[in-house]
């Protein structure tokens, strides 16, 4: 997926500020950041969206939310609270197309969302 903006990241080609990395997931602030802390998790494998996953998918699905976890502590974030979202197609207004999770925190957060 050499068009892919999140792919040319994993790849090296974009250099994004990483604050967590391991073999199948990277993490980096999000550019245009809507909470004091605002990451996004993403696998380092092109999946488009939530409805491309596949069963083979789940354990690394999982491992996005325990990156999630492991950046709230990090950031020390983790008691106060945090908030995952990961947008699916347009409707939800998901604007790359490459599997990611936010991870917002360090503000009170609203619900529902807008
Ligand atoms: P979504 O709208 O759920 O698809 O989220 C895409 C996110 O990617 C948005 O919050 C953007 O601000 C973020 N984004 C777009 N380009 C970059 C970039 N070059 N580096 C970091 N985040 C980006």
């Amino acid at each position: 997926m050499s068009e892919c903006l999140f792919c040319k990241m994993v790849n090296g080609d974009i250099q994004p500020d990483v604050v967590y990395e391991d073999d199948d997931v990277l993490a980096f602030r999000d550019v245009n950041p809507q909470a004091p802390l605002h990451v996004l998790v993403i696998p380092k494998k092109h999946i488009a969206t939530i409805n491309d996953l596949e069963p083979g998918d789940a354990e690394l699905t999982g491992r996005l939310f325990l990156a999630a976890r492991r950046i709230a502590e990090q950031e020390g974030l983790d008691a106060r609270g945090y908030r995952t979202v990961m947008n699916c197609n347009a409707e939800a207004g998901q604007s790359v197309y490459h599997l990611h999770l936010h991870v917002l925190a360090g503000r009170p957060m609203n619900w529902p969302p807008g």
